[in-house]
């Protein structure tokens, strides 16, 4: 038996000297030398004592190194586990108490904090250049790791997604769960070995690190790695691409300067949206400019890809499109479950072969979320047209969705109604030209007391994620 993503995504890039990875510097990695990177990688996380099976918790700054290290992982058999860059290690020590990691992998400016939060796993360093004790390791390691046997229903990664009750949920994700909705999106999207995909989402969520990286591995295609979204980057770097995938800010970004012109993306074949709703009026500015309609793709950590656009067909501004091939995508009662016709808003729930294997040990959690047949209940509310897009008219599930990044309010309300002054809060995401959404907070104080705003600010910045402070 082999290793089914590692067959499907990185054994191909052997022997292939054209450049996979341009950076924003203009250097670039060949194919072939990259995979030499995921080899050592590999490499590295059994000298570190990772066994098949094991979690690999990694908050880093997004880098070549940092991508092997996600191929490194597949490689070993362990089990890959991206956190945000932005989270406080008090919210880290979390992930690590709850996922057991046998190993983490921390950028070397934090490893002390994180260190302290780690229980006793060891910790590796891996900094935004590239090197730290992990690229050491790496360096020391032979070239041509074998790939651990993995098959399509073993574990290949976790990613947590903030709970509705305040405590995150890790989504287990098979082999068989990225693999699959890879194939699909690379089919329905024309993806080949001639694209270019300028690549700046982050690696740590499931857009930039599975819909844009495993596309682009899949099809033998190239990217324009950059470590974040930086316009001028892009501005110079658009016409050297044929495709991006991001989120509606980086849309709305774009348009805000005067730079971006039909010119510039004249090379362009596509470009992807998705993580939040991007507004028709962004849609339709987006066209007047360029002369591309965006493809706009409904998703979410626990089930992959589950809606597209179409690729040749009418792209429906204000709507997420048309379920994907293999994807049973309905709209159902909320309290039964049974399915209702058209032009009715009531839950998305989807069943395939992209919905995750269940929250990592939380098996009443799961149980929760899944009707008695299989079909996963997203949180989210939609309603079918009678020619089958699917528009999203809201969330049964208390989120905020602000520059593609989920801030779950119960969460924040925790950690302020604990603050000195408050005795309770409620939190609300509030329209924000940029971000989509805002988080705002309101707050009672305790009688007599007259907690400051500013004072409340600054003692959430070592609890809470930046993104999540109102
Ligand atoms: P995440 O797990 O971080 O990818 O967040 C998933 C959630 O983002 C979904 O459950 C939706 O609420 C929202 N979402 C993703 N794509 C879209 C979209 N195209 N339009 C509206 N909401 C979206």
């Amino acid at each position: 038996m082999a290793n089914t993503l590692f067959e499907a995504l990185f054994a191909p890039l052997a022997g292939r000297d054209d450049v996979l990875l341009h950076l924003a510097d203009g250097t670039g990695l060949s194919a072939a030398q990259f995979l030499d990177m995921v080899s050592r990688m590999a490499g590295a996380l059994r000298a570190a004592g990772v066994s098949p099976g094991d979690r690999v918790a990694v908050q880093v700054a997004k880098t070549p190194e940092a991508l092997a290290l996600y191929g490194g992982a597949v490689a070993a058999g362990a089990v890959f586990l991206p956190l945000n860059t932005a989270y406080t290690p008090a919210e880290v020590g979390y992930f690590v108490g709850n996922a057991e990691p046998a190993l983490i992998v921390a950028d070397p400016d934090r490893a002390d904090a994180l260190a302290g939060v780690a229980g006793g796993v060891p910790v590796l360093t891996l900094g935004p250049e590239g090197t730290g004790t992990l690229a050491d390791l790496a360096a020391a390691q032979p070239a041509g790791f074998g790939a651990v046997t993995r098959g399509p229903d073993d574990l290949a990664a976790i990613l947590y997604t903030s709970g509705t009750t305040g405590r995150s949920k890790g989504a287990m994700l098979s082999h068989r769960n990225l693999l699959s909705n890879a194939e699909v999106l690379a089919r329905e999207w024309r993806f080949g070995p001639q694209d270019v995909l300028l690549h700046a989402l982050p690696i740590f969520h499931t857009h930039g690190l599975f819909v844009a990286t495993n596309i682009a591995l899949l099809t033998g295609g190239a990217m324009i790695f950059l470590p974040g979204f930086d316009l001028p980057a892009i501005l110079r770097l658009l016409p050297k691409a044929t495709a991006m995938m991001g989120v509606p800010t980086f849309y709305t970004r774009l348009l805000d300067d005067p730079r971006f012109t039909r010119d510039l993306v004249a090379g362009m074949r596509l470009f992807v949206s998705g993580s939040a709703p991007l507004l028709a009026e962004t849609h339709r500015a987006f066209e007047a400019r360029t002369g591309h309609r965006i493809l706009e793709r409904y998703g979410m950590t626990e089930t992959n890809m589950n809606t597209s656009n179409p690729y040749a067909g009418e792209r429906r501004a204000g709507t997420v499109g048309l379920p994907l091939p293999g994807v049973a995508v309905r709209v159902a009662d909320p309290t039964t479950g049974a399915a209702l016709p058209a032009g009715e808003v009531g839950m998305i729930e989807v069943k395939g072969d992209n919905v995750f294997k269940g929250y990592w040990r939380m098996p009443a959690k799961t149980a929760e979320e899944m009707r008695d047949d299989g079909f996963f209940i997203t949180g989210d509310l939609g309603r079918f047209d009678a020619d089958g897009y699917l528009t999203i008219v809201g969330r049964q599930k208390d989120l905020i969705i602000t520059g593609g990044f989920n801030v779950y309010p119960k969460e924040v309300e925790m950690v302020m109604d604990d603050l000195p002054g408050v005795l309770e809060s409620a939190v609300i995401g509030v329209p924000h030209p940029d971000f989509g959404e805002a988080v705002l907070a309101v707050v009672v104080p305790e009688p007599g007391a007259a907690p400051e705003p500013a004072a409340i600010e600054r003692a959430l910045r070592d609890r809470l994620a930046r993104f999540k402070q109102p």
